[in-house]
Protein backbone atom coordinates (compact mmCIF):
# COMPACT_ATOMS: atom_id res chain seq x y z
CA UNK A 1 0.00 0.00 0.00
CA UNK A 2 1.76 3.34 -0.79
CA UNK A 3 1.44 6.67 -2.94
CA UNK A 4 3.82 9.46 -3.94
CA UNK A 5 3.79 11.46 -0.68
CA UNK A 6 2.88 9.93 2.90
CA UNK A 7 0.01 6.96 2.34
CA UNK A 8 -2.85 6.66 4.86
CA UNK A 9 -2.28 3.02 6.26
CA UNK A 10 -5.93 2.80 6.02
CA UNK A 11 -8.47 4.20 3.16
CA UNK A 12 -10.25 5.66 6.40
CA UNK A 13 -10.57 9.13 6.56
CA UNK A 14 -8.97 9.99 2.88
CA UNK A 15 -11.83 12.38 2.50
CA UNK A 16 -11.91 14.18 0.27
CA UNK A 17 -11.28 11.75 -2.37
CA UNK A 18 -12.78 12.55 -5.74
CA UNK A 19 -13.10 9.13 -7.31
CA UNK A 20 -12.99 5.24 -5.09
CA UNK A 21 -12.03 2.77 -7.89
CA UNK A 22 -12.91 -1.10 -6.66
CA UNK A 23 -10.50 -3.21 -8.81
CA UNK A 24 -7.01 -2.66 -10.08
CA UNK A 25 -6.76 -4.40 -12.97
CA UNK A 26 -6.30 -3.15 -16.67
CA UNK A 27 -9.69 -1.28 -16.36
CA UNK A 28 -9.42 0.14 -12.86
CA UNK A 29 -5.89 1.32 -12.89
CA UNK A 30 -5.58 2.72 -16.68
CA UNK A 31 -9.06 4.93 -15.59
CA UNK A 32 -7.33 5.62 -12.66
CA UNK A 33 -4.51 7.15 -14.77
CA UNK A 34 -6.48 8.94 -17.05
CA UNK A 35 -8.38 10.81 -14.19
CA UNK A 36 -4.89 11.60 -12.47
CA UNK A 37 -3.47 13.18 -14.92
CA UNK A 38 -6.85 15.30 -15.14
CA UNK A 39 -5.86 16.28 -11.63
CA UNK A 40 -8.36 14.17 -9.72
CA UNK A 41 -7.50 12.60 -6.31
CA UNK A 42 -8.03 8.86 -6.92
CA UNK A 43 -8.01 6.24 -4.55
CA UNK A 44 -7.49 2.60 -5.95
CA UNK A 45 -8.34 -0.59 -4.37
CA UNK A 46 -7.78 -3.83 -5.06
CA UNK A 47 -8.12 -7.34 -2.98
CA UNK A 48 -4.73 -8.78 -4.41
CA UNK A 49 -1.05 -7.76 -3.82
CA UNK A 50 0.57 -6.99 -7.04
CA UNK A 51 2.23 -8.15 -9.25
CA UNK A 52 -0.26 -10.79 -9.21
CA UNK A 53 -0.82 -13.69 -11.50
CA UNK A 54 -4.19 -14.02 -13.54
CA UNK A 55 -6.16 -15.85 -15.47
CA UNK A 56 -6.22 -14.70 -19.03
CA UNK A 57 -4.84 -15.81 -22.65
CA UNK A 58 -2.51 -13.05 -22.03
CA UNK A 59 -2.34 -11.96 -25.88
CA UNK A 60 -3.01 -8.18 -26.04
CA UNK A 61 -4.72 -7.15 -29.46
CA UNK A 62 -3.03 -4.40 -31.59
CA UNK A 63 -5.47 -1.82 -30.74
CA UNK A 64 -4.48 -2.59 -26.74
CA UNK A 65 -1.06 -2.39 -27.59
CA UNK A 66 -1.70 1.59 -29.76
CA UNK A 67 -4.12 2.07 -26.18
CA UNK A 68 -1.07 1.35 -23.55
CA UNK A 69 0.93 3.58 -26.32
CA UNK A 70 -1.55 6.66 -25.61
CA UNK A 71 -0.92 5.83 -21.60
CA UNK A 72 2.53 6.94 -22.24
CA UNK A 73 3.38 3.17 -21.31
CA UNK A 74 5.18 2.24 -24.41
CA UNK A 75 9.04 2.28 -23.01
CA UNK A 76 7.68 0.47 -19.90
CA UNK A 77 6.55 -2.10 -22.02
CA UNK A 78 9.09 -1.88 -24.35
CA UNK A 79 11.28 -2.88 -21.39
CA UNK A 80 9.19 -6.11 -20.25
CA UNK A 81 10.16 -8.59 -22.85
CA UNK A 82 6.51 -8.02 -24.11
CA UNK A 83 6.51 -10.70 -27.15
CA UNK A 84 5.36 -9.15 -30.56
CA UNK A 85 2.41 -11.65 -32.25
CA UNK A 86 1.27 -10.67 -35.76
CA UNK A 87 -0.51 -14.00 -36.43
CA UNK A 88 -2.89 -16.31 -35.52
CA UNK A 89 -3.01 -19.89 -36.25
CA UNK A 90 -6.25 -21.99 -35.49
CA UNK A 91 -5.64 -26.05 -35.24
CA UNK A 92 -8.15 -28.86 -35.47
CA UNK A 93 -8.50 -32.69 -33.69
CA UNK A 94 -8.18 -33.35 -37.48
CA UNK A 95 -4.64 -31.97 -37.34
CA UNK A 96 -5.55 -29.65 -40.00
CA UNK A 97 -4.89 -25.74 -39.68
CA UNK A 98 -5.74 -22.12 -40.46
CA UNK A 99 -3.19 -18.99 -40.12
CA UNK A 100 -4.32 -15.25 -40.24
CA UNK A 101 -2.37 -11.97 -40.30
CA UNK A 102 -3.52 -10.14 -36.96
CA UNK A 103 -2.09 -7.08 -37.31
CA UNK A 104 -3.47 -3.48 -37.15
CA UNK A 105 -3.95 -1.59 -40.26
CA UNK A 106 -0.87 -0.12 -39.15
CA UNK A 107 1.14 -2.67 -39.17
CA UNK A 108 1.30 -2.83 -35.21
CA UNK A 109 1.73 -5.91 -33.92
CA UNK A 110 -0.72 -7.07 -30.47
CA UNK A 111 1.64 -8.48 -27.42
CA UNK A 112 1.90 -10.88 -25.80
CA UNK A 113 2.49 -10.19 -22.50
CA UNK A 114 1.69 -11.60 -18.26
CA UNK A 115 -0.55 -10.16 -16.68
CA UNK A 116 1.74 -10.26 -13.68
CA UNK A 117 3.74 -7.86 -15.89
CA UNK A 118 0.99 -5.30 -17.60
CA UNK A 119 -1.19 -4.93 -14.76
CA UNK A 120 1.81 -3.94 -12.38
CA UNK A 121 2.80 -1.36 -15.25
CA UNK A 122 -0.65 0.35 -15.57
CA UNK A 123 -0.41 0.16 -11.53
CA UNK A 124 3.03 1.35 -11.02
CA UNK A 125 2.08 4.38 -13.55
CA UNK A 126 -0.96 5.00 -11.52
CA UNK A 127 0.83 5.50 -8.35
CA UNK A 128 3.54 7.74 -10.32
CA UNK A 129 0.81 9.83 -11.04
CA UNK A 130 -0.08 10.21 -7.28
CA UNK A 131 -3.27 7.86 -6.91
CA UNK A 132 -3.29 6.46 -3.83
CA UNK A 133 -3.00 2.67 -3.66
CA UNK A 134 -4.23 0.20 -1.52
CA UNK A 135 -3.27 -3.50 -2.14
CA UNK A 136 -4.51 -6.16 -0.16
CA UNK A 137 -7.69 -4.71 0.38
CA UNK A 138 -10.88 -6.03 0.18
CA UNK A 139 -14.36 -4.24 -0.54
CA UNK A 140 -17.56 -6.19 0.64
CA UNK A 141 -19.98 -3.37 -0.55
CA UNK A 142 -21.45 0.08 -1.51
CA UNK A 143 -21.85 2.62 1.48
CA UNK A 144 -25.73 4.03 1.00
CA UNK A 145 -27.04 7.43 2.03
CA UNK A 146 -30.88 6.79 0.74
CA UNK A 147 -30.40 4.94 -2.39
CA UNK A 148 -27.22 6.64 -3.62
CA UNK A 149 -23.78 5.43 -3.32
CA UNK A 150 -21.49 7.42 -1.26
CA UNK A 151 -18.53 5.44 -0.66
CA UNK A 152 -17.01 1.49 0.15
CA UNK A 153 -16.24 -0.24 3.08
CA UNK A 154 -14.33 -3.47 3.48
CA UNK A 155 -11.23 -5.17 5.10
CA UNK A 156 -8.08 -3.92 4.36
CA UNK A 157 -4.14 -5.40 5.39
CA UNK A 158 -4.42 -7.55 8.67
CA UNK A 159 -8.50 -7.73 8.26
CA UNK A 160 -9.02 -4.42 9.84
CA UNK A 161 -11.89 -3.24 8.89
CA UNK A 162 -12.66 0.45 6.52
CA UNK A 163 -15.12 2.40 5.06
CA UNK A 164 -13.54 5.33 2.11
CA UNK A 165 -16.06 8.15 1.38
CA UNK A 166 -15.89 9.08 -2.31
CA UNK A 167 -17.69 11.73 -4.98
CA UNK A 168 -17.81 8.85 -7.17
CA UNK A 169 -17.13 4.83 -7.37
CA UNK A 170 -16.21 3.23 -9.71
CA UNK A 171 -16.97 -0.64 -10.04
CA UNK A 172 -13.87 -2.32 -11.59
CA UNK A 173 -13.97 -5.32 -10.08
CA UNK A 174 -13.84 -7.97 -12.60
CA UNK A 175 -15.93 -10.73 -13.81
CA UNK A 176 -18.94 -11.43 -11.27
CA UNK A 177 -18.24 -8.06 -9.89
CA UNK A 178 -19.86 -7.99 -6.42
CA UNK A 179 -20.35 -4.63 -6.02
CA UNK A 180 -22.22 -4.54 -9.33
CA UNK A 181 -24.89 -7.29 -7.59
CA UNK A 182 -24.84 -5.29 -5.15
CA UNK A 183 -25.99 -1.87 -7.11
CA UNK A 184 -27.45 -3.08 -10.70
CA UNK A 185 -28.81 -5.64 -12.96
CA UNK A 186 -26.83 -8.15 -14.79
CA UNK A 187 -28.42 -9.07 -18.00
CA UNK A 188 -26.57 -12.45 -20.36
CA UNK A 189 -25.62 -11.33 -23.35
CA UNK A 190 -25.14 -14.97 -24.77
CA UNK A 191 -28.59 -17.08 -25.68
CA UNK A 192 -28.63 -19.50 -22.43
CA UNK A 193 -28.64 -23.15 -23.65
CA UNK A 194 -26.47 -22.48 -26.71
CA UNK A 195 -23.56 -23.24 -25.68
CA UNK A 196 -22.36 -25.32 -22.39
CA UNK A 197 -21.57 -23.89 -19.15
CA UNK A 198 -17.48 -22.65 -19.79
CA UNK A 199 -14.69 -22.44 -17.05
CA UNK A 200 -11.43 -21.30 -18.00
CA UNK A 201 -7.95 -22.53 -16.92
CA UNK A 202 -4.77 -21.25 -17.71
CA UNK A 203 -1.11 -22.41 -16.98
CA UNK A 204 2.30 -20.90 -17.69
CA UNK A 205 4.80 -23.88 -19.59
CA UNK A 206 8.17 -23.37 -20.49
CA UNK A 207 8.53 -25.77 -23.73
CA UNK A 208 11.25 -28.03 -24.02
CA UNK A 209 11.30 -28.40 -27.83
CA UNK A 210 10.99 -25.17 -29.97
CA UNK A 211 9.99 -27.63 -32.58
CA UNK A 212 6.62 -28.03 -30.87
CA UNK A 213 5.98 -24.78 -28.82
CA UNK A 214 3.99 -22.30 -30.22
CA UNK A 215 6.33 -20.68 -32.99
CA UNK A 216 7.48 -16.97 -32.50
CA UNK A 217 5.03 -14.02 -33.43
CA UNK A 218 1.91 -16.49 -33.53
CA UNK A 219 -1.03 -16.51 -31.25
CA UNK A 220 -2.44 -20.68 -31.33
CA UNK A 221 -6.24 -21.29 -31.04
CA UNK A 222 -6.22 -25.11 -30.76
CA UNK A 223 -9.66 -26.44 -30.95
CA UNK A 224 -11.16 -29.47 -28.93
CA UNK A 225 -14.57 -30.87 -28.71
CA UNK A 226 -16.59 -28.22 -26.94
CA UNK A 227 -13.64 -25.46 -26.52
CA UNK A 228 -10.25 -24.05 -27.44
CA UNK A 229 -7.12 -23.66 -25.95
CA UNK A 230 -5.03 -21.19 -26.64
CA UNK A 231 -1.24 -20.68 -26.33
CA UNK A 232 1.03 -17.63 -26.87
CA UNK A 233 4.82 -16.81 -25.60
CA UNK A 234 4.99 -13.93 -23.23
CA UNK A 235 8.15 -12.94 -21.53
CA UNK A 236 10.99 -14.69 -19.75
CA UNK A 237 10.70 -17.95 -21.98
CA UNK A 238 7.00 -18.90 -20.95
CA UNK A 239 4.21 -20.14 -23.31
CA UNK A 240 1.04 -19.30 -21.26
CA UNK A 241 -1.56 -21.92 -22.14
CA UNK A 242 -5.08 -20.56 -21.73
CA UNK A 243 -8.28 -22.74 -22.18
CA UNK A 244 -12.17 -22.25 -22.25
CA UNK A 245 -13.77 -26.04 -21.96
CA UNK A 246 -16.96 -27.59 -20.74
CA UNK A 247 -17.37 -27.84 -17.04
CA UNK A 248 -18.60 -31.36 -17.70
CA UNK A 249 -14.95 -31.65 -18.15
CA UNK A 250 -13.89 -30.24 -14.65
CA UNK A 251 -16.21 -32.86 -12.76
CA UNK A 252 -15.26 -35.60 -14.38
CA UNK A 253 -11.90 -35.08 -13.64
CA UNK A 254 -12.97 -34.11 -10.48
CA UNK A 255 -10.67 -30.70 -10.80
CA UNK A 256 -7.92 -32.64 -11.16
CA UNK A 257 -6.51 -30.23 -13.85
CA UNK A 258 -2.97 -32.29 -15.23
CA UNK A 259 -5.37 -35.60 -15.27
CA UNK A 260 -7.78 -33.09 -17.44
CA UNK A 261 -5.13 -31.95 -19.45
CA UNK A 262 -3.42 -35.11 -20.38
CA UNK A 263 -6.71 -36.56 -21.57
CA UNK A 264 -8.80 -33.62 -23.10
CA UNK A 265 -5.44 -32.01 -25.24
CA UNK A 266 -4.62 -35.85 -26.33
CA UNK A 267 -7.65 -34.95 -29.15
CA UNK A 268 -5.66 -32.16 -31.05
CA UNK A 269 -2.52 -33.29 -32.29
CA UNK A 270 -0.56 -29.82 -32.31
CA UNK A 271 -2.05 -28.99 -28.60
CA UNK A 272 -1.03 -32.44 -27.23
CA UNK A 273 2.59 -31.96 -29.00
CA UNK A 274 2.99 -28.77 -27.05
CA UNK A 275 2.04 -30.13 -23.75
CA UNK A 276 3.84 -33.32 -23.67
CA UNK A 277 7.14 -31.13 -24.82
CA UNK A 278 6.07 -28.44 -21.48
CA UNK A 279 6.88 -28.29 -17.60
CA UNK A 280 4.74 -26.30 -15.82
CA UNK A 281 6.19 -22.72 -14.88
CA UNK A 282 3.35 -21.84 -12.32
CA UNK A 283 0.14 -23.12 -10.97
CA UNK A 284 -3.14 -23.32 -12.70
CA UNK A 285 -5.32 -20.75 -12.31
CA UNK A 286 -9.36 -21.46 -13.17
CA UNK A 287 -12.88 -19.38 -13.04
CA UNK A 288 -15.90 -20.97 -13.50
CA UNK A 289 -18.93 -19.75 -15.33
CA UNK A 290 -17.61 -18.24 -18.21
CA UNK A 291 -20.65 -15.74 -19.35
CA UNK A 292 -21.10 -12.36 -21.89
CA UNK A 293 -22.72 -10.18 -19.82
CA UNK A 294 -23.58 -6.63 -19.22
CA UNK A 295 -24.18 -4.78 -15.81
CA UNK A 296 -25.97 -1.40 -15.45
CA UNK A 297 -25.75 0.21 -12.01
CA UNK A 298 -29.60 1.38 -10.94
CA UNK A 299 -28.68 3.53 -7.99
CA UNK A 300 -26.79 6.74 -8.59
CA UNK A 301 -22.86 7.27 -7.52
CA UNK A 302 -21.38 4.34 -9.03
CA UNK A 303 -20.12 3.64 -12.68
CA UNK A 304 -19.01 -0.02 -13.87
CA UNK A 305 -15.78 -0.37 -15.66
CA UNK A 306 -13.88 -3.06 -17.58
CA UNK A 307 -15.73 -6.86 -17.50
CA UNK A 308 -17.67 -5.29 -14.31
CA UNK A 309 -19.21 -3.35 -16.89
CA UNK A 310 -19.79 -5.89 -20.12
CA UNK A 311 -17.61 -9.02 -21.07
CA UNK A 312 -16.78 -9.99 -24.87
CA UNK A 313 -15.71 -14.03 -25.15
CA UNK A 314 -12.32 -14.52 -24.61
CA UNK A 315 -11.13 -16.00 -28.42
CA UNK A 316 -11.33 -12.71 -30.10
CA UNK A 317 -8.59 -11.56 -27.42
CA UNK A 318 -10.38 -8.16 -27.16
CA UNK A 319 -11.52 -8.28 -23.54
CA UNK A 320 -7.74 -6.60 -22.07
CA UNK A 321 -8.63 -4.06 -25.15
CA UNK A 322 -12.40 -3.40 -24.41
CA UNK A 323 -11.12 -2.44 -20.79
CA UNK A 324 -8.80 -0.03 -21.78
CA UNK A 325 -10.65 1.63 -24.37
CA UNK A 326 -13.76 1.55 -21.77
CA UNK A 327 -11.83 3.37 -19.43
CA UNK A 328 -11.03 5.90 -21.86
CA UNK A 329 -14.68 6.35 -23.02
CA UNK A 330 -15.82 6.37 -19.52
CA UNK A 331 -12.81 9.19 -18.29
CA UNK A 332 -14.80 12.31 -19.01
CA UNK A 333 -18.17 10.50 -17.77
CA UNK A 334 -16.40 10.09 -14.17
CA UNK A 335 -14.81 14.08 -14.38
CA UNK A 336 -18.16 15.49 -15.32
CA UNK A 337 -19.41 13.93 -12.38
CA UNK A 338 -16.33 14.86 -10.08
CA UNK A 339 -16.95 18.48 -10.97
CA UNK A 340 -20.55 18.51 -10.46
CA UNK A 341 -19.96 16.78 -6.93
CA UNK A 342 -21.60 13.02 -7.56
CA UNK A 343 -22.69 10.67 -10.03
CA UNK A 344 -26.39 11.26 -10.79
CA UNK A 345 -27.99 8.88 -13.27
CA UNK A 346 -28.39 10.72 -16.23
CA UNK A 347 -24.82 10.57 -16.32
CA UNK A 348 -24.37 7.26 -15.66
CA UNK A 349 -27.12 6.31 -18.51
CA UNK A 350 -25.07 8.33 -20.50
CA UNK A 351 -22.19 6.43 -20.21
CA UNK A 352 -24.19 3.15 -20.37
CA UNK A 353 -25.15 4.58 -23.86
CA UNK A 354 -21.83 5.80 -24.96
CA UNK A 355 -20.16 2.32 -24.26
CA UNK A 356 -23.39 0.52 -25.99
CA UNK A 357 -22.56 2.57 -29.44
CA UNK A 358 -19.31 1.53 -28.75
CA UNK A 359 -18.96 -1.76 -28.08
CA UNK A 360 -21.80 -3.49 -28.96
CA UNK A 361 -20.95 -4.78 -32.53
CA UNK A 362 -17.47 -5.91 -31.57
CA UNK A 363 -19.38 -8.06 -28.20
CA UNK A 364 -21.99 -9.81 -31.10
CA UNK A 365 -19.18 -10.49 -33.94
CA UNK A 366 -16.96 -11.90 -30.79
CA UNK A 367 -19.95 -13.99 -30.27
CA UNK A 368 -20.35 -14.94 -33.76
CA UNK A 369 -16.62 -15.83 -34.22
CA UNK A 370 -17.19 -17.95 -30.95
CA UNK A 371 -19.60 -20.31 -32.66
CA UNK A 372 -18.61 -20.71 -35.76
CA UNK A 373 -14.81 -21.07 -34.68
CA UNK A 374 -15.16 -24.09 -31.97
CA UNK A 375 -16.31 -25.97 -34.77
CA UNK A 376 -13.70 -27.96 -35.83
CA UNK A 377 -15.63 -29.45 -39.08
CA UNK A 378 -16.09 -26.33 -40.43
CA UNK A 379 -12.19 -25.49 -39.97
CA UNK A 380 -11.04 -28.83 -41.04
CA UNK A 381 -13.38 -27.47 -44.91
CA UNK A 382 -12.34 -24.32 -44.41
CA UNK A 383 -8.68 -25.56 -44.19
CA UNK A 384 -9.49 -27.06 -47.88
CA UNK A 385 -9.74 -23.96 -49.01
CA UNK A 386 -6.43 -23.17 -48.93
CA UNK A 387 -5.22 -19.59 -48.77
CA UNK A 388 -8.90 -18.57 -49.00
CA UNK A 389 -9.45 -20.58 -45.83
CA UNK A 390 -6.60 -18.41 -44.10
CA UNK A 391 -8.29 -14.86 -45.91
CA UNK A 392 -11.46 -15.69 -44.07
CA UNK A 393 -10.04 -16.30 -40.60
CA UNK A 394 -7.99 -12.74 -41.01
CA UNK A 395 -11.58 -11.22 -42.18
CA UNK A 396 -13.14 -12.71 -39.07
CA UNK A 397 -10.62 -11.53 -36.69
CA UNK A 398 -10.37 -7.77 -38.68
CA UNK A 399 -13.82 -7.41 -38.30
CA UNK A 400 -13.98 -7.37 -34.43
CA UNK A 401 -11.84 -4.23 -34.14
CA UNK A 402 -12.86 -1.10 -33.93
CA UNK A 403 -12.23 0.62 -37.56
CA UNK A 404 -12.66 3.63 -36.52
CA UNK A 405 -9.75 4.11 -34.39
CA UNK A 406 -6.63 2.74 -36.16
CA UNK A 407 -5.12 4.76 -38.85
CA UNK A 408 -5.74 2.19 -41.93
C1 LIG B 1 -10.36 -17.87 -20.31
C2 LIG B 1 -10.14 -16.40 -20.58
C3 LIG B 1 -9.10 -16.01 -21.40
C4 LIG B 1 -8.92 -14.65 -21.69
N1 LIG B 1 -7.89 -14.30 -22.53
C5 LIG B 1 -7.77 -13.03 -22.92
C6 LIG B 1 -6.74 -12.64 -23.83
O1 LIG B 1 -5.89 -13.44 -24.23
N2 LIG B 1 -6.71 -11.33 -24.24
C7 LIG B 1 -7.61 -10.41 -23.79
O2 LIG B 1 -7.54 -9.26 -24.22
N3 LIG B 1 -8.55 -10.73 -22.88
C8 LIG B 1 -8.65 -12.01 -22.43
N4 LIG B 1 -9.59 -12.34 -21.50
C9 LIG B 1 -10.42 -11.27 -20.90
C10 LIG B 1 -9.61 -10.41 -19.90
O3 LIG B 1 -8.94 -11.25 -18.99
C11 LIG B 1 -10.55 -9.46 -19.14
O4 LIG B 1 -11.39 -8.84 -20.07
C12 LIG B 1 -9.75 -8.40 -18.37
O5 LIG B 1 -9.03 -9.01 -17.33
C13 LIG B 1 -10.71 -7.36 -17.78
O6 LIG B 1 -9.99 -6.45 -17.01
P1 LIG B 1 -10.67 -5.74 -15.74
O7 LIG B 1 -9.70 -4.74 -15.26
O8 LIG B 1 -12.05 -5.33 -16.05
O9 LIG B 1 -10.86 -6.91 -14.65
P2 LIG B 1 -9.78 -7.83 -13.95
O10 LIG B 1 -8.56 -7.96 -14.74
O11 LIG B 1 -10.52 -9.06 -13.56
O12 LIG B 1 -9.40 -7.02 -12.61
C14 LIG B 1 -10.29 -6.91 -11.55
C15 LIG B 1 -9.50 -6.60 -10.28
O13 LIG B 1 -10.46 -6.39 -9.23
C16 LIG B 1 -9.95 -6.96 -8.04
N5 LIG B 1 -11.10 -7.25 -7.18
C17 LIG B 1 -12.11 -8.12 -7.42
N6 LIG B 1 -12.98 -8.09 -6.42
C18 LIG B 1 -12.52 -7.16 -5.52
C19 LIG B 1 -13.00 -6.69 -4.27
N7 LIG B 1 -14.14 -7.13 -3.72
N8 LIG B 1 -12.27 -5.75 -3.60
C20 LIG B 1 -11.11 -5.27 -4.15
N9 LIG B 1 -10.63 -5.71 -5.33
C21 LIG B 1 -11.32 -6.63 -6.01
C22 LIG B 1 -9.21 -8.21 -8.50
O14 LIG B 1 -8.24 -8.58 -7.55
C23 LIG B 1 -8.60 -7.75 -9.83
O15 LIG B 1 -7.28 -7.28 -9.67
C24 LIG B 1 -9.78 -13.68 -21.14
C25 LIG B 1 -10.81 -14.07 -20.28
C26 LIG B 1 -10.99 -15.41 -19.99
C27 LIG B 1 -12.11 -15.83 -19.07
Amino acid sequence: MSSRADPPDSPDDLWPIDAAIVGAGPAGSSLAIRLARAGARIALIDAGRFPRDKLCGEYLSPEGALALEGLGLADAIARSGARPIRAARLTTPRGRRLEAEVVGPDGRAGLGLSRSALDAILLGEARRLGVIVFEGTRVSGPILEGDRVVGVAGRGVGGSPFSLRARVVVAADGRHSSLARRTGSTLPRSVPGLRPRLFGLKRHLVVRDPACDEPPGTVGLHLLPGGYVGSCRVEGSRTNLCGLLPERLSREHRGDLDALADAAFLSNPTLAALWHAAEPAGPWKTVAGVRIEASSPLLPGIFYAGDARGTIDPLGGQGLTMALLGSELLAPFVLQSIAQGAADLTVVREAIRAWHSRFDRRIALCRAFHHALIRPSLIDAASMLGRWGDALLSLGFASTRDRARLPS
